[in-house]
């Protein structure tokens, strides 16, 4: 196997001289943060196609609340920017968020770093095009839908974006941690390997970090909170859109705190699934409990963030395994339409001299103050990437995201690669790709939230290895 999977990182830093002309021109008088919100309405105008399940069968019948975008901006005595873009969406595809970056670079010099993309993941949302576009069905109309849809979509975040930074204004920010024990691991092992089930004895993440942003009269303007879980509380069965329990979260946490915007970011739920699930009443209220946890952290005892905001970015290419091109013809063969859609189009891939042998995969770091830092991955991260980080940067208060600034695979741990099931092999089907990741996975992206995270400041003190470790080989495997 090899060993030298590369990483592409590239780092960027604002020249400190840079920062000190922006810092005079903008300082809030007596404060050390400034923070802006906005948010707007997403929904899709009609029925469309809904992302998530392979077994829809026709478009969205009703919406059952609205779907939003969401910014928060926050700025510091410097002048150094970071703004939170969220949506109520399966993902952001990274060329989107890309091009919505463009726009910000260009109205309002931000750079790349500056902005962290995050989608919910909900499963009672549209189809955002071209993400699982092997799942969308209903022929040209329905995609000629979802192209329209993702094409405002890109406004949309962009007039968020704006409306956040205009709206900037001192604040104090300020971090507790609350739980919740709705998050339970999926991977459950049978007789005929792992399934999507309920495994107990599974690694979960039960920490819910809020951010408090207020202004300086103490007035909460804006509530920023995460949980590591799938928003697929209600099944492929549900044609209503909504943003399962987290927009549920969302609406009961601005009922709780009147005049705050709640901003929902869901971090490293790969394998984590609501448990029990199956209905929107259970979403509702998982929504309710995980809104009553940070409303209850919201007025206990927070610990003070001060300045100052650091960022960094990057992308590191994650390795493919191989298949054979006889592999790959049978597979066409078959009459499960999403394995032949699969086959034919990494033989199409091969066949055009341009075999895909890596995927590059969004890497971020934010650090907002001394003590407090987001790492953030694109992908469907499972929960191991968030324990082992955590445990490996002790002094550091530190939320680790997934589902941010894309959502092109499963991020698997490098143990479940060995043990097989939906994130690390069957779900590369869905999402279209060669093969299953070769065993550097695990080591690759840590290695490169290793160096996003010292590039903003963060030391690793702890212990810096797999949470569950990966099995020893059987006999008889090659050394
Ligand atoms: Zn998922």
């Amino acid at each position: 196997m090899r060993t030298c999977a590369c990483i592409l990182i590239a780092v960027f830093w604002l020249v400190p001289g840079h920062l000190e002309s922006l810092a005079q021109a903008a300082a809030p008088a007596g404060g050390e943060f400034q923070a802006g919100v906005a948010s707007k309405v997403i929904t899709p105008p009609g029925p469309i196609w809904m992302a998530g399940y392979a077994a829809r069968t026709r478009p969205s019948d009703e919406v059952l609340h609205a779907l939003h975008a969401k910014a928060l901006a926050l700025r510091d005595q410097r002048g150094e920017r970071l703004v939170i873009v969220t949506a109520d969406l399966i993902a952001l595809p990274r060329d989107l968020c890309n091009q919505v970056a463009d726009q910000a670079r260009k109205k309002h010099g931000l750079e790349r770093r500056q902005l962290l993309f995050n989608a919910s993941h909900t499963h009672a949302g549209p189809v955002v095009w071209r993400n699982l576009d092997f799942l969308l069905e209903g022929g040209p109309a329905e995609r000629e839908k979802v192209v329209r849809y993702r094409e405002r979509l890109a406004d949309d975040l962009t007039e968020v974006i704006d409306k956040s930074l205009a709206d900037l204004a001192a604040a104090t920010l300020a971090v507790g941690h609350g739980q919740v024990g709705f998050a339970v691991n999926r991977r459950q092992p049978t007789e005929k390997g792992f399934r999507i089930g309920v495994n107990p004895a599974g690694p979960v993440d039960h920490d819910v970090p809020v951010l408090r942003i207020a202004s300086p009269d103490g007035k909460v303007r804006a509530v920023l909170f995460g949980y590591a879980c799938h928003n697929t509380t209600q099944g492929g069965n549900n044609y209503r859109i909504n943003g399962d329990y987290a927009g549920f979260a969302q609406t009961e946490l601005e009922k709780l705190v009147p005049g705050a915007t709640a901003v929902f970011m869901i971090l490293c739920g790969g394998n984590q699934n609501p448990g029990p699930r199956g209905t929107t009443e259970i979403a509702e209220q998982y929504g309710k409990a995980l809104a009553g946890q940070v409303k209850r952290v919201l007025d206990g005892e927070l610990k003070a963030i001060r300045p100052a905001i650091r960022s960094a970015f990057g992308e590191v290419d994650l390795e493919f395994t191989q298949p054979t091109r006889a592999w790959l013809e049978e597979e066409a063969k078959s009459t499960n339409r999403f394995r032949k859609r699969r086959a034919e189009s990494v033989l199409a891939a091969m066949d055009a001299g341009k075999p895909v042998r890596h995927l590059t995969v969004p890497v971020q770091a934010a650090a907002l103050g001394e003590g407090l830092a987001i790492a953030a991955m694109g992908g469907e991260v499972v929960v191991e990437y968030a324990l082992r980080l955590k445990r490996a940067f002790p002094r550091t208060d530190l939320v680790v995201a997934g589902y941010s600034n894309d959502v092109p695979a499963y991020i698997p741990s490098r143990r479940m690669l060995g043990e097989g099931g939906y994130e690390p092999i069957e779900s590369m089907i869905y999402y279209g790709h060669p093969g299953p990741f070769t065993d550097t996975v695990e080591e690759t992206m840590i290695a490169a939230c290793r160096r996003v995270l010292a590039a903003v400041g963060c030391q690793a003190t702890g212990p810096d290895e797999p949470i569950v470790p990966a099995p020893a080989p059987a006999k008889g495997d090659a050394p």
